[in-house]
């Protein structure tokens, strides 16, 4: 049986006292066999690390660079994080990979980075609205997961999470239908059983993100290959991020 995971990413909102004020709101939300993660901006993770500690909520960055030291002005090491008490990091979502130039390549170091740091990566795929109409998805979903993924021992990779977020459904209001998700999500656990083995498809996680509200998260988590969301906009509530959690 797989944990459901629901992790909110709050992207470049809330100072750290509107932060903590959220934490204090959204603690009492923890809930007995769903792992809940708050992927904060980088100001904010140590004093919500603190907070959070024997919580039972897990705190993420949403970035990091692969490298543990070095003239990299305004990047923040693996080591760094986990320092602060850290334990998971969005790898590769895709306003890293559009608006910040992340490529495969650099999503595959990052993994590399995370695992030996005992970070769990929570890596993000997912196709444009073009690619699908191309009827591309597969091969582009395929291809990131391939890359990311790629050089690790499987006891590795039954640790990480994926995310399959479709470009088009982030911030659009419009989630993909939760059969599309589904039929994608099962697709990238073949990919995982292909590249690895069939079990280690069986026990990674695999979310679904786009658009998901507290109105539309069951019938994704209904799917039998849909292991929990990754939620921006709806996760900046307290209180809905709290519905979100409830309904795991
Ligand atoms: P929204 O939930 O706001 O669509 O964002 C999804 C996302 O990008 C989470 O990483």
């Amino acid at each position: 049986m797989r944990t459901p995971i629901i992790a909110g990413n709050w992207k470049m909102h809330k100072t750290v006292n509107e932060a903590l004020d959220y934490f204090a709101s959204f603690k009492g939300a923890a809930k007995e066999g769903v792992e809940i993660v708050l992927c904060v901006p980088f100001p904010a993770l140590y004093p919500l690390a603190k907070e959070a500690k024997g919580t039972g909520i897990g705190i993420g960055a949403q970035n990091m660079h692969f490298e543990e030291a070095g003239a990299f002005t305004g990047e923040v090491s693996p080591g760094m994080l986990t320092s602060l008490g850290v334990e998971y990091v969005i790898l590769g979502h895709s306003e890293r990979r559009t608006l910040f130039g992340e490529t495969d390549e650099a999503v595959n170091q990052k993994v590399q980075a995370a695992v030996k740091h005992g970070l769990t990566p929570i890596i993000c795929v997912g196709e444009t609205l073009e690619e699908r109409e191309e009827d591309r998805t597969r091969e582009i979903v395929r291809d990131q997961v391939v890359k990311a993924i790629s050089g690790f021992r499987s006891e590795e990779v039954k640790k990480m999470v994926l995310a399959y977020e479709p470009v088009w459904a982030i911030g659009s209001g419009k989630a993909s239908t939760a059969e599309d998700a589904q039929e994608v999500i099962q697709f990238i656990r073949n990919v995982v059983a292909d590249q690895y083995d069939q079990q280690v498809a069986n026990e990674i996680r695999i979310q679904y993100g786009g658009s998901v509200k507290p109105n539309n998260i069951d019938s994704f988590l209904a799917q039998p290959d849909i292991d929990g969301a990754l939620v921006g906009g709806a996760s900046l509530d307290p209180e809905s991020f709290g519905q979100l959690v409830a309904a795991a």
